[in-house]
């Protein structure tokens, strides 16, 4: 059997090592557009890699497509991706259930692959772009930038749009589609939100912790809480992320999306109520600037005065009491409008890619017998937290298996 992986990521490193398994004597090849395989992997978890994560939930998973992503955990999780980088020699460190490294080195988890690859005896063939797939004999024939060669079966695992530009080309798209697939459409996903309002400069660099809720056409979408980072031109953060695919989403369909802030989302409502009565009876005398300090952090403070039309030096009289008011209602909700997201360039992962309602539950190409598809090419997204790479390893490995005619899945797709 002669077996050609496309992409040299993480899900191609793990489908060449699965179908390795399954026949040694097989003819595994990648190919990799770049100079050097598992670029990407490098940059993951800021150079330290979170490959995966012990909190797992399968809606911690996201698709167009309505079928049972589980069954590809059950086969292939958490646990099977401990195993198999543990008998790989390495020493894993546990941080609240996010799974780095021990070794806190990215390179450490691309390196085992790559000597893994080379003990399996996979080829890797570098600066080897494949251009064109055409079916034939029974087969394929790959056109890649080194050689034509014929292979048995395909393994698509060209990753994403997301991330910088010299790693990432969405060509696999344009592959799939020349096989016939259907490809929702990428949009950036796990990104910042650039957003309308002209105060973003004197807030930036605040990280604080907050509440957010994204309304996408004046209904709430989804609630996030988490540090909260405020940039010159929007929000970023680890919550902003996890909802950043949905805003994303909701934008290229020209839908009103919002953010709003909650800064004090300790306060249940009664408490928060009988906190602004104790502040307004405690504090009587004192200038705004004295009697909002200590709430929050000092820049989003300053803001919220001048939003709100309040002096730092003015004192409350009966006059002026709404005005205060309205600082204590931004600091519960501060609405911004969303006007897009961060390009692909910025984005950790795509939404989007080959639809899931195209594949059989061995992620083979139900259109074309032979085609097999793994990684974040296909349309599955995570939330941040080990779970895209997470979906890497699963992919990769039941592809890699399934290449063989080894069907991995118990439960129903
Ligand atoms: C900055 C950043 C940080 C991240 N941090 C994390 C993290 O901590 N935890 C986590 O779980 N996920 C993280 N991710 C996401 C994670 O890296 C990806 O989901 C994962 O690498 C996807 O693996 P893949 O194999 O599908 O694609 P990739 O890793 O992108 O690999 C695809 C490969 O295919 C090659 N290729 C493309 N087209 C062709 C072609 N036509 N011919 C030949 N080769 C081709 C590409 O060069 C690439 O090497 C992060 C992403 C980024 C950008």
């Amino acid at each position: 059997m002669e077996i050609a992986i496309i992409g040299g990521g993480a899900s191609g490193m793990m489908a060449a090592l699965a179908a390795k398994q399954q026949d040694k004597k097989s003819t595994v090849i990648i190919y990799e557009k770049n100079d050097r395989v598992g670029k990407k992997i490098l940059m993951t978890g800021n150079g330290k890699c979170n490959f995966s994560n012990m909190d797992f939930r399968p809606e911690y998973f996201r698709s167009d497509s309505t079928k049972n992503l589980q069954c590809f955990f059950d086969a292939f999780g958490v646990q099977e991706t401990l195993e198999f980088f543990e008998e790989q020699g390495l020493l894993v460190k546990n941080r609240n259930g996010y799974l780095y490294p021990a070794s806190e080195q990215a390179a450490t988890i691309l390196d085992i692959l790559r000597f893994a690859c080379e003990r399996a005896g996979v080829e890797i063939k570098t600066e080897a772009e494949v251009k064109r797939i055409a079916k034939k004999d029974g087969g394929f024939l790959i056109d890649a930038k080194v050689e034509k060669k014929h292979f048995d079966r395909v393994i698509l695992a060209c990753g994403s749009k997301a991330g910088p530009k010299n790693m990432t080309s969405g060509s696999g798209y344009l592959l799939a589609k020349s096989m016939g697939h259907q490809v929702i459409e990428p949009t950036p996903a796990l990104v910042q939100l650039r957003c309308m309002e002209d105060f973003f400069k004197q807030i930036a660099g605040v990280r604080t912790e907050c509440e957010l809720t994204l309304f996408v056409d004046g209904k709430i979408s989804q609630k996030e809480r988490g540090e909260l980072q405020l940039t010159d031109y929007g929000i970023s953060g680890i919550p902003v992320f996890q909802f950043s695919r949905y805003a994303a989403r909701a934008l290229k369909e020209r839908k009103s999306v919002k953010v709003s802030m909650n800064f004090l989302p300790d306060f249940s409502e009664e408490n928060y109520e009988a906190f602004v009565h104790n502040r307004f009876e405690k504090k009587k005398g004192q200038s705004a600037e004295c009697f909002f300090l200590g709430i929050t952090n000092k820049k989003i403070m300053q803001l919220f005065l001048k939003l709100a039309g309040v002096k730092p030096d003015e004192k409350i009289e009966a006059g002026n009491r709404e005005k205060w008011e309205k600082v204590f209602l931004l600091l519960r909700d501060f609405q911004v409008q969303v006007k897009e997201s961060n390009p692909f360039e910025n984005a950790q992962v795509s939404a989007g890619g080959i639809c899931m309602d195209e594949v059989s539950e061995n992620l083979e190409s139900l259109l074309v017998p032979g085609l097999f598809f793994a990684g974040e090419l296909l349309d599955v997204d995570g939330r941040c937290g080990g779970y895209n790479l997470q979906w890497a390893w699963t992919s990769g490995y039941l592809a890699g298996r399934a290449a063989f005619g080894v069907s991995n899945i118990v439960n129903g797709f």
